[in-house]
């Protein structure tokens, strides 16, 4: 999420006539888009800011902006320990950035952190990919998880139009994209917030609908999404995905624990079963699904028994892949200032114990490639190797291999390759051109 917005602000600055520095102590303007998730994410900031501070003692024409999660979650308090700030904008300002911007040249030292009701995106993105594209279709979260500041930074569910979805995919695929990913906080709860009279039509307006609706775009190959959340997951949801053939097989559905006393202090509003159930259901429609999740471990009040349990989901479903966090006490959150907080010492023991086996069942799910052919959409040379290319599988696993196929033909981004897959580690596979 961050990333598309970064790419959206990247690309307004673009439109201003501003051009990519290559060194981040030289640039006329900076802008940190920041995250405020966990706290470490929090800290960074501070510490790229007061270079930057420093650098603007020198150089009074240098603009400083803040942008993203915690600007919006410090706000003022950013501008008062940091006065050097021009710009503190939160989320739901990123299209408006050249707006802010004019303010600024202006000579003011602007504040945007009010609720916006989201600009349609009128921006074209500079992109990082020119292959794979990030498209939000939701914005926000009314979910209210006992952990979690994200629907106090990034606001209230604001579902896009499906025609503008659809038109922005459209340009996309004319410029060369074949893969997107649709993006929401809670994917699934798209729609949700439009009024059913709006549309009449006998269907609602869901992410299975969107999904039928932005099928068909020549030049897509592939569609993906993020991030489900389990309570509104549906069955309706697996069907379609198991009947439209761009969709890929991969489910990123975050499931923080195994614990159902847990979930019920994280108000997640689900229960593990029901979990259980969505799995079970996509492992009998779309058997070759990759599955990833999100879990959280040390939550406050978390017994060893509890931790255990959330093991015993990741032994039990086989995830591809879990990414796993301490729980990190945020501001303004019901369960940071609950009495019954873990120590450092079991947040690092509990983590480090997760992550070995996250690691150990990765590997083991990766057996199933060894030696069997897998479609590769081509995004990139491998950064740490030019005589190789890199993809990734329909389930979503990052694949290397040679840039040239033994009738010496080379190969570049956007094609389609079959590739035998030779070697597995846990999280990437090497393989070779069929
Ligand atoms: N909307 C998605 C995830 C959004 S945040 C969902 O509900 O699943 C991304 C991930 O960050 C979460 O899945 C969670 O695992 C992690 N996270 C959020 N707040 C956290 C906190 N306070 N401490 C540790 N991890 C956290
Ligand atoms: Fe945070 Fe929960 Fe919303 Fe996900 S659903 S963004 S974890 S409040």
């Amino acid at each position: 999420m961050n990333k598309a917005d970064s790419e959206r602000m990247s690309g307004i600055l673009q439109k201003m006539g501003y051009e990519l520095a290559q060194e981040e102590l030289k640039a006329d303007l900076i802008l940190y888009n920041t995250c405020t998730i966990r706290d470490n994410a929090q800290q960074k900031v501070y510490s790229y800011l007061g270079r930057q501070a420093k650098r603007k003692k020198l150089d009074p024409h240098l603009k400083i902006i803040i942008a993203g999660c915690l600007a919006q979650q410090e706000g003022e308090t950013l501008l008062r320990r940091v006065p050097e700030i021009d710009l503190v904008m939160g989320p739901q300002h990123a299209n408006r950035l050249e707006t802010l911007l004019n303010q600024v040249d202006n000579g003011h030292q602007v504040l945007a952190t009010d609720e916006q009701h989201i600009y349609e995106d009128i921006t074209t993105a500079r992109r990082e990919s020119a292959i794979c594209g990030w498209v939000n279709i939701i914005y926000g979260c009314n979910e209210r998880c006992t952990y979690c500041v994200v629907p106090s930074v990034r606001g209230k569910e604001q579902s896009r139009e499906p025609q503008a979805i659809k038109n922005e995919i459209k340009e996309l695929a004319k410029i060369g994209y074949k893969e997107i990913t649709l993006l929401g906080q809670n994917i699934d709860a798209y729609g949700r917030d439009f009024k059913a009279e709006r549309y009449n039509q006998s269907r609602q307006l869901t992410l299975s609908y969107l999904l039928e609706f932005i099928h068909d775009i020549d030049g897509i190959e592939r569609i993906r999404f993020a991030t489900s959340h389990p309570r509104y997951f549906t069955k309706e949801l697996i069907d379609v995905c198991a009947k439209l053939p761009k969709v890929c097989e991969h489910f990123h559905i975050p499931f923080q624990s195994g614990s159902n006393k847990i979930l019920k202090n994280m108000a997640r509003g689900y229960t593990i079963q029901k979990y259980k159930e969505i799995i079970n259901y996509i492992k009998q429609i779309m058997p070759e699904s990759s599955i990833t999740a999100d879990a959280i471990v040390a939550f406050p009040g978390e017994t060893n028994d509890e931790f255990e349990e959330t093991l015993s989901i990741i032994e039990d479903i086989k995830f591809d892949l879990v990414n796993t966090a301490a729980y990190s006490p945020r501001p303004n959150t019901p369960a940071s200032s609950w009495p019954n907080q873990l120590s450092e010492r079991i947040k690092i023991d509990r983590l480090r114990e997760i992550n070995k086996l996250v690691e150990k069942i990765a590997k083991e799910r990766n057996i199933r490639y060894k030696g069997s052919s897998q479609e590769i959409l081509i995004e990139n040379v491998n950064s740490k190797n030019s005589s190789q290319l890199m993809g990734r599988t329909r389930t979503n696993r990052l694949t290397f291999f040679p840039r040239s196929s033994s009738n010496g033909t080379l190969h570049k981004p956007g094609e389609i390759v079959n590739i035998r897959i030779d070697e597995i580690r846990p999280f990437s596979l090497t393989g070779s051109l069929i």
